[in-house]
């Protein structure tokens, strides 16, 4: 193939590019990925001998409020009607999070109304006075209050990111939500569900188009095979979703990144914990989380005396871990911003998603992001015949 643009990574970002190219431009694209399979972190794989679908980077729940998301993604796979619910351990007991009304009411051993949990919880919060929340521990105290922030977050908040949570972002712990009723449904987004046959057929069947071909095994820095960074850039315009401060030599330093270890244990007991995630809040607890595969399809037909778990380690990420999550502290950020220039001046490749632009994105906004690259910057070049102008790593 005499490829029009080639994609690095074949991730929801990389294949929501090549989709779109392949069928908005009719041009030809080819996707490469270093890994074996398609998909990037939400691939998943049936377990032969169970019938267990295993997400095998982290548990991936599908929820979005962005119609034109839901409505693309409705184009490849059906959805389920799975509703994320999770609980979590502390202290000998198991309560319902987010933090809503009923984790409120078991907590303080009360039965207080939606009014009273909130005057409780503002008093218990009132340390910061009139003070705007500037980091994560100021912004989880101001939501909750102290007492809760130090059952539920504190130590959970230090095992996942193992970083001072004054240096943490806000952001992180805004994404929770927090509510005064007894609704415990994880999301708070208008859609919400799996992929009905699962991620992989989900993710191959956005693959499937005659304009697109993937290479697997295929190491964009690799410069003995033809599809290197040498060889491509400045030749065929290039999408870059691998992580930004590898593009670029680690030359403006290394952004911070946390990786996860997963432990699978498949058990010989037809439900282990009852539900599909169980957190870990407490400092004797190594691990963060236990997942549970089969309770994310209560519709499938499983094998019923066998299970599957996870159960999640995180730390920092080096240079051979999968780098996950953008740790994001203000030293990152400091570097992200001449990672910025770096990708301004890199003429013929654009930046995107999680790794390529250090984000936060859940898969919702790696594919509404990748649809506005499409429109603002791929489709002006591959319509009209103007210029890629690189936005920089924050496109
Ligand atoms: P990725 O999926 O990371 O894809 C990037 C791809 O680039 C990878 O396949 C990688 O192999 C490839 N690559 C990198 N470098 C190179 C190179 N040098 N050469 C060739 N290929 C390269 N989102 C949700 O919506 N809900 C969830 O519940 C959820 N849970 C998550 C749990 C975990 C543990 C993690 C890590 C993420 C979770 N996400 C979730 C986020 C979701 O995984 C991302 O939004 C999504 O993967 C972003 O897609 P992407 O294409 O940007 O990146
Ligand atoms: N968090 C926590 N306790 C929990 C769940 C979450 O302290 O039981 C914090 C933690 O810092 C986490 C953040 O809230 O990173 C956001 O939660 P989310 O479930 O989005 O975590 P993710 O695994 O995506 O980071």
């Amino acid at each position: 193939m005499n490829p029009d643009l080639v994609v690095v990574g074949a991730g929801l970002f990389g294949l929501t590019v090549a989709q779109q190219v392949a069928e908005r431009f009719g041009r030809k694209v080819l996707v490469l990925d270093r890994r074996r399979h398609v998909g990037g972190n939400a691939y998943s794989e049936i377990d032969p001998e169970t019938g267990i679908e295993v997400h095998k980077y982290g548990a991936h729940l599908f929820h979005t409020s962005n119609e034109r998301v839901w409505d693309y993604v409705n184009r490849f796979t059906s959805f389920t009607g799975y509703q994320h619910r999770v609980y979590t351990s502390h202290g000998g007991e198991v309560y319902p999070m987010p933090i809503n009304l009923g984790t409120i009411n078991q907590f303080f051993r009360a039965a207080y109304s939606p009014d009273e949990a909130r005057a409780l919880i503002r008093e218990q919060s009132a340390e910061l006075g009139d003070k705007e929340p500037e980091n994560f521990v100021e912004k989880g105290v101001s939501l909750i209050g102290r007492p809760l922030y130090e059952a539920f977050i504190a130590h959970y908040t230090a095992k996942q990111w193992q970083t001072d949570p004054e240096k943490l972002s806000a952001d992180i712990i805004s994404r929770l939500p927090v509510r005064f009723t007894y609704d415990n449904r994880y999301f708070n987004d208008t859609y919400e569900g799996l992929p009905t046959r699962g991620y992989t057929h989900w993710l191959q069947t956005m693959a499937d188009h005659p304009g697109i071909e993937v290479r697997l095994e295929t190491d964009f820095f690799d410069e003995s095979q033809d599809l290197s960074k040498g060889n491509v850039v400045g030749n065929v315009p290039v999408v870059y979703t691998g992580p930004v401060d590898r593009y670029f030599d680690y030359q403006a330093g290394r952004l911070g990144w946390r990786t996860i270890d997963l432990e699978e244990e498949r058990l010989d007991v037809g439900d282990f914990q009852g539900c599909p995630v169980m957190n870990y809040p407490d400092a004797d607890v190594p691990f963060t989380r236990i997942l549970e595969f089969r309770h994310f399809h209560p519709e499938r037909d499983m094998a019923k005396d066998k299970t599957i778990i996870h159960r999640e380690y995180s730390r920092f990420a080096g240079d051979s871990d999968e780098p996950y999550y953008p740790v994001n502290t203000p030293e990152d950020r400091q570097q992200l911003l001449a990672y910025r220039d770096l990708g301004r001046a890199e003429q013929g490749v654009l930046f995107g998603g999680r790794l390529g632009t250090y984000k936060y994105f859940d898969m919702h906004m790696a594919i509404g992001a990748a649809l506005s690259m499409v429109d603002n910057k791929l489709a002006p070049h591959f319509e009209r015949g103007e210029a890629l102008v690189s936005g920089g790593v924050d496109a």
